[in-house]
């Protein structure tokens, strides 16, 4: 029937140029459309009806022809033409909250944090503040034409379909229906855990321009990304992809049992992974910190990493805790489900290269396939706010991953 001929072209094409984009996207080097038909596989001719439509909608730009050709026409490169083109990234975290917006052309055009504890602190309050912050943002990218293709929020916490923060316990958080917040319906921000976004921000292309040729990982690789901080949190990234689990509950390391008859923990079982090497339990073990107010305090990490550096003894035996429980439980965590990356980021991305090659040994030495196996322990290659930079690029994967619903077709 013609209808459905028709619905099946708009799908393809759609399909089509979803790709283009990410191959743009994925590669070091801006790509002429002769070499984009070629990564692609798609025909010349599709390519240069898809550039044209780019084009048009001010998605792409044609650099200057490369000089040096070894024969017919000399080929133009295209790149992503900024200005236009953003998602939007925000973030609730135990000490504080902000927003990203990111340029499809891999530019961080415009971020703020605002350094906030968050202990028992109460939701309407933190999202009027949000809702503040974010009012003269959205003006300012009106004002210049800038097309949102879509907003995400991080929460530390269990977040299910619908937009509903099941729980996030270091806030003392339960059961809340986000929508209900007005900077979250007005922007249509979708929530999601701040530890699948901040592993997102690790992938190179995932829906921007890769900002760096130097980067740890290719955007197909597979990796086990720990979220470390006041909690700890984890994700799974298999072959550039997000394993999400069947509820998107996967990757919760921060709950692994390292000591049957340890601790109790905020989520009712004992000895996890976070009681040894989260934020609040490792300044509290240290006697940096007396109580657990000021274990979340934002200068917290600087002073244990000096005291760490200036050998003191309560600093080293509970970095030495807590390096013993991570290892333990990435190690299992690699043994489950068999990957050669790690990365470990947030509080303990910044204790330096001694400690990481230190966790990496004490990781490998306890891989049941270590003789055959080498483990690649990292700190990630984004590190500011990482999660908030995910959910900004998670905002432009909606325009990526389903670009004509955003286009005028040529
Ligand atoms: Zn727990």
């Amino acid at each position: 029937m013609p209808v459905s001929r028709s619905i099946n072209q708009d799908d393809l094409r759609n399909h089509n140029m979803s790709v283009v984009l990410s191959t743009m996207a994925r590669s070091r080097v801006p790509l002429s459309r002769a070499a984009l038909a070629k990564q692609t596989g798609l025909t010349k001719a599709t390519l240069s009806l898809l550039s044209d439509i780019l084009l048009k909608n001010r998605v792409i730009r044609q650099l200057e022809p490369a000089a040096v050709v070894s024969y017919g026409r000399p080929s133009t490169p295209l790149a992503f033409r900024p200005g236009r083109w953003v998602g939007l990234g925000m973030q609730i975290n135990t000490d504080g909250f902000g927003y990203t917006v990111l340029d499809i052309d891999g530019t961080v055009t415009a971020s703020e944090w605002r350094d906030r504890p968050m202990g028992d602190v109460d939701p309407d309050e933190i999202f009027a503040e949000l809702d503040a912050m974010m009012r003269p943002v959205e003006e300012r990218l009106a004002a210049d034409g800038a097309v949102v293709t879509g907003c995400e929020l991080a929460l530390p916490g269990l977040v299910a379909d619908g937009n509903r923060l099941l729980v996030a316990r270091n806030f003392g958080w339960r059961d809340i229906d986000l929508n209900r917040y007005a900077v979250v319906s007005r922007l249509g921000a979708v929530a999601d855990n701040e530890a699948t976004l901040a592993a997102i921000a690790q992938i190179p292309g995932f829906a921007a321009q890769r900002s760096s040729d130097d980067w740890p990982i290719g955007p197909s690789d597979s990796f086990v990304y720990v979220s470390t901080d006041v909690g700890i949190g984890g994700a799974y990234v298999r072959e550039g992809q997000i394993v999400r689990g069947d509820h998107g509950f996967a990757g919760e390391i921060g709950h692994m049992c390292v000591d049957v008859h340890g601790a109790l923990c905020r989520c009712g079982r004992h000895g996890c992974l976070e009681m040894f090497a989260g934020r609040r339990a490792v300044m509290l073990s240290s006697g940096l910190a007396s109580d657990a107010a000021t274990a979340v305090d934002a200068g917290m990490p600087a002073r244990l990493i000096e005291a760490w550096h200036a050998g003191d003894t309560g600093a080293a035996l509970a970095v030495e805790n807590a390096l013993a429980a991570l290892a333990a439980a990435i190690a299992s965590t690699v043994n489950v489900v068999d990957v050669s990356n790690v990365m470990v980021g947030g509080l303990w991305s910044g204790f330096g290269d001694d400690l990481r090659a230190d966790l990496e040994r004490r990781v490998q030495s306890q891989i049941l396939a270590r003789d055959a196996v080498k483990v690649r322990l990292m700190f990630p290659p984004v590190t500011e706010h990482p999660a908030m930079y995910g959910a900004a690029v998670m905002g432009l994967h909606r325009f990526t991953g389903d670009p004509m619903r955003f286009l005028e077709s040529a």
